[in-house]
């Protein structure tokens, strides 16, 4: 991920370096630079605009200009804008409160959200959790299937839902499974769609005030850009996600989805699918992600 962002950014510092003094036209020439290569990585555009105007506030100033090393401290002011931009720390998963903890995850079809249900109960029961799965997905009679193959190459005990029921129904059920099975954190994973409606959000909203979810974890395609940040935000509007994981980034060259979707929707990425493997599961930590763009 951010690969050309990279090497854009680095071509751009080289040349501010080059100059030693620097005078405010020097940085602003750096900072077109910058833009450009933010809107080329896909970055949404008032984003853009609004991280500029920030590092330029704090970029021509006196103890900028007039430091013996201008150009290192404006790369330290993107490098922790950059950061902040992605929300700064890194946010854990909640798993807060009494146990059995709920978690929802939530998204479009061909985002992950099956696959990475898994990856979640092979992470948690690595952390030494007793983790639960519980097939929602009735609209895709294959994805109860995909989850109870998954559930068994892990030893991870999965509901058995009836394509036929109510998904709420199922969702109640399912907790009294995973009290019998001994269980301390329930992963519903939910129906998707091929795009966000009415009929998707209405059955997400009926399980969500039923059951109370700690987390809503929005599952959403980092190679889908711009899309996945309207996603995020369409679906933070109508649920209230606590956190999202984005799937696929390491086959994103771009980046747009990571730096948008926090200064966007407000929701932090708290995990990065990093591949189809079921422990290519990642926290999202922002400082390390910023400190690798700037290299
Ligand atoms: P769902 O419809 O949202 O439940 O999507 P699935 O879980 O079935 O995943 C769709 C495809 O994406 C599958 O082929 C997964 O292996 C793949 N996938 C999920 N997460 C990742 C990831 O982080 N990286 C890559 N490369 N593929 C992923």
């Amino acid at each position: 991920m951010f690969d050309n962002l990279s090497d854009r950014l680095a071509l751009t510092f080289k040349k501010l370096k080059g100059h030693g003094k620097l005078s405010e036209s020097n940085i602003s020439e750096a900072l077109r630079e910058v833009r450009l290569a933010l809107l080329e990585a896909d970055v949404n555009y008032k984003v853009a605009k609004q991280f500029i105007a920030k590092i330029k506030d704090r970029a021509v100033g006196q103890e900028v200009m007039k430091s013996l090393t201008p150009a290192q401290q404006v790369i330290k002011i993107v490098r922790d804008e950059l950061c902040e931009l992605m929300g700064g720390e890194a946010e854990p998963l909640n798993l807060g409160g009494k146990a059995p903890h709920l978690f929802m995850m939530v998204g479009l079809q061909g985002s992950g959200k099956t696959t990475t249900s898994g990856k979640l109960a092979l992470m948690l029961k690595r952390q030494g959790r007793n983790p639960y799965l519980v097939p929602a997905d009735t609209q895709r009679p294959a994805a109860i299937e995909q989850l109870k193959k998954l559930g068994a190459q892990i030893q991870v005990p999965v509901f058995d839902s009836d394509p036929a029921q109510d998904p709420v129904d199922i969702c109640i059920q399912s907790l009294a499974g995973a009290s019998r099975a001994g269980c301390d954190v329930i992963i519903l994973d939910t129906a998707g769609r091929l795009h966000v409606d009415l009929e998707l959000m209405a059955q997400l909203e009926r399980i969500h005030s039923r059951l109370h979810p700690q987390e809503v974890l929005l599952v959403a395609d980092a190679m889908t850009g711009q899309d996945a940040v309207n996603v995020a935000q369409a679906f933070h509007e109508q649920l209230g996600l606590t956190g999202v994981v984005l799937t696929k980034v390491e086959g994103d060259a771009r980046g747009g989805a990571a730096l948008s979707i926090r200064a966007v929707s407000q929701v932090p990425i708290k995990l990065v699918g990093v591949g189809e493997k079921l422990d290519a599961l990642e926290p999202f930590h922002p400082d390390r992600l910023a400190g690798r763009i700037l290299g």
